[in-house]
């Protein structure tokens, strides 16, 4: 017989849980090899950086007005229960002679949303990782979600969302920016 993969003992560890007609059931439908190869994807923002999305994608722009992105859809994995948050991220910035390909933003975005991840944390490195990229002025970033950690266990906050911003470079101009979003 061939041995057991960790995800397969995990699977079967959980189903010890379940009610044993239940658990006979499930233990047919190839869930191990399916919920690994959806963590793999969920969690394959690892395997990118910042010089990768970087490459190529800096234009020179001497108009120092500011980029904004609204709307860009966010889907993320909650660290403590490894389960979804979603929603939305809004992006400012005031260039500082150069802008960055607004593909590569949303590639950045991605980067950082799939790993295992708080939205406080993925709001700071997006806009952190902006900053280093195109060096900046100014950088503002506002992400709403969902996170189904909460709405799943009934606590009541079904629908709630959360909203968190990160404010980097000059200050004044990182305010003015948040004002866009
Ligand atoms: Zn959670």
């Amino acid at each position: 017989m061939a041995p057991q993969s960790d995800a397969q003992l995990a699977y079967e560890r959980l189903l010890l849980q379940l009610p044993t007609t239940e658990a006979q059931r499930l233990t047919r439908a190839g869930t191990p090899l399916k919920a690994s190869q959806a963590f793999s994807y969920i969690t394959s923002g690892y395997t990118e950086n910042l010089s990768a999305i970087k490459k190529d994608g800096l234009f020179a722009q001497h108009a120092d007005d500011a980029v904004v992105l609204r709307d860009l859809p966010l889907h993320s994995t909650c660290e403590h229960h490894l389960l979804p948050f979603f929603g939305y991220c809004h992006i400012a910035y005031l260039p500082a002679g150069q802008v960055l390909a607004l593909s590569r933003i949303n590639r950045l975005l991605k980067m950082y949303s799939r790993r295992l991840q708080l939205q406080e944390r993925l709001s700071a490195e997006i806009a952190d990782g902006l900053l280093e990229m195109c060096g900046a002025h100014a950088v503002a970033v506002v992400t709403e979600a969902r996170h189904l950690c909460m709405e799943l266990r009934a606590d009541g906050s079904c629908g709630a969302t959360a909203k968190c911003t990160a404010l980097r470079g000059e200050t004044s101009s990182a305010r003015a920016l948040l004002s866009l979003l």
